[in-house]
């Protein structure tokens, strides 16, 4: 990104470490988190912690200002103490210093009362704009430094917390804004290396960013990750190492399969397929900025600190001797399929179907055409999927009285389950194996699509099969 450099022998030895909302949501987690940060700064010269929204204070704060737009009465007495209780019981049981606990209690009234405030006039105006969301959400965060940094000095370790509106600077796209990396990269080693060479733990605010002017925006939901990857590659560390409440990356969903386990090195091509496919892994755009710097990324868990996780790799394949790495499973989705024998060889059927799935801003995750059938299958989830129907009867109005499209229609609840792994796609018998596990445990496939990526393969099924859809797949790894 051509940073300016200066910083040299420190390069090696920095470490970015990011906690999520469970890992900073409760007293038997922070004791874990402050414990990973004090044996990492025994191994590393320099760590900078990156923490979430302490887990569901983010839903909070989104929650009550979607209510207070609404003009739902008692919000503006309900959520601020509410918000409040939730850190201050944190506070009390981490940090036992008095003074220093009424400190931290006094900087979290003062986030009390703006939260008070941007309640008050979204409930006034009447309506919660992008900006003001932004705004609202980035409290949670600004709550989670000031307690984790007051943690970690309490216990002797130096440290600073630091919003990152004063590091991360970003377009003006709220809600999902996107970074300026050259800039950011400047503030941040500005504003971040003084207090390292001071020896300070910088402990900085996930999931936020500010524009040029100043005014704060979020990353997106999930964006602490990206966050991590962002100022890793401003300060040129040399790994990242995301903590969660999971051994890393599964094979699937522990409360779906019981044998699930840890994926012990993945590539990046998997783990996008993956955290597209609705596996609960890395926000998606925290991968390519790491692996352009030649960033070590690594996927651990606060309770059980000990264990290896996962790493990301950026070799194409991860395993060689592993096709099917990992299987997940997206719930609530719905197959539209538009079906009729007058739509063999009529241009631009496809498109326009697509154009009116998208005039409803219903985003399609999968879409199979079976030319014998003359149908276009997609899946949307199921509650669009009245809205998409009736989307495409408008646009196919006169092939449907025509009689060129017998019918548009949306299937009963469905599931998507995919299939990760590189190389799957080349190695002969692979979809034989698969579908031939599904067969033998009855599990009726209601459409396929294998994705150009070469990465997964994507079935539907019905809801209630896919418990016995994702095991057997799973009982396909090695
Ligand atoms: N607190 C934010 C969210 O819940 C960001 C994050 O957790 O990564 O979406
Ligand atoms: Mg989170």
């Amino acid at each position: 990104f051509g940073l300016t450099k200066g910083h040299g022998a420190m390069k090696e030895s920095l470490l970015v470490m990011k906690f999520g909302g469970t890992s900073v949501g409760g007293p038997e987690a922070l004791e874990n988190a402050w414990r990973v940060v004090d044996s990492a700064k025994r191994e590393w010269r320099d760590v900078v912690v990156v923490v979430s929204a302490a887990s569901g204070v983010t839903n909070l704060l989104l929650d009550s200002a979607f209510r207070a737009a609404a003009g739902v009465k008692p919000i503006l007495e309900e959520a601020p103490p509410q918000l409040r209780e939730r850190h201050v019981v944190l506070a009390d049981r981490m940090v036992p210093d008095q003074a220093r606990k009424a400190a931290l209690i006094a900087e979290f009234d003062a986030l009390v009362g703006a939260f008070e405030d941007l309640l008050r006039a979204i409930q006034v105006l009447g309506e919660a704009t992008p900006r003001a969301l932004d705004a609202v959400a980035s409290l949670g965060e600004r709550f989670s430094v000031r307690l984790f940094s007051e943690i970690l000095k309490d216990r002797g370790l130096p440290s600073v917390a630091l919003e990152a509106t004063e590091l991360i600077l970003t377009d003006d796209q709220f809600q999902s804004a996107h970074p300026n990396m050259l800039e950011t990269g400047q503030r941040t080693q500005e504003r971040v290396l003084p207090h390292l060479k001071q020896g300070e733990v910088p402990v900085v605010t996930g999931f936020l960013g500010a524009t040029a002017e100043g005014v704060t925006t979020t990353l997106g939901r999930g964006g602490s990750d990206f966050s991590a990857a962002i100022l890793a590659v401003a300060l040129q560390a040399a790994e990242v190492w995301i903590w969660t409440d999971v051994d890393g990356v599964m094979t699937a969903d522990p409360r779906i399969v019981s044998d699930a386990r840890t994926i012990p090195l993945l590539s990046y091509r998997e783990v996008g397929e993956l955290a597209y496919f609705g596996a609960r892994v890395l926000h998606p755009k925290t991968i390519r900025p790491v692996i352009e710097a030649g960033i070590r990324l690594k996927v651990l868990n606060t309770f059980n600190p000990n264990h290896p996780g996962t790493e990301l790799t950026a070799r194409r394949q991860s395993d060689d001797r592993k096709t099917i790495q990992a299987v997940t499973a997206i719930r609530g989705q719905k197959l539209v399929t538009v079906e009729g024998r007058g739509m063999l060889g009529v241009p631009g059927v496809a498109a326009r179907t697509f154009g009116a799935v998208a005039s409803t801003g219903t985003s399609v995750i999968l879409i199979s055409q079976a030319s014998s059938e003359q149908s276009i299958c997609l899946a949307v989830p199921a509650e669009s999927a009245d809205r998409v129907v009736g989307a495409l009867q408008r646009a196919f109005v006169i092939e449907i009285q025509n009689r060129d499209i017998d019918r548009i229609w949306a299937s009963e609840e469905a599931v998507i389950v995919t299939v990760v792994g590189v190389g799957m796609q080349h190695t002969p018998g692979v979809a034989g194996q698969i579908f031939s596990a599904l067969g033998k445990e009855n599990v009726n496939v209601i459409a396929i699509a294998q994705g150009s990526s070469e990465v997964a393969i994507s079935l539907m099924v019905k809801a209630d099969e896919m418990e016995r859809a994702v095991r057997a797949i799973h009982s396909l790894i090695e």
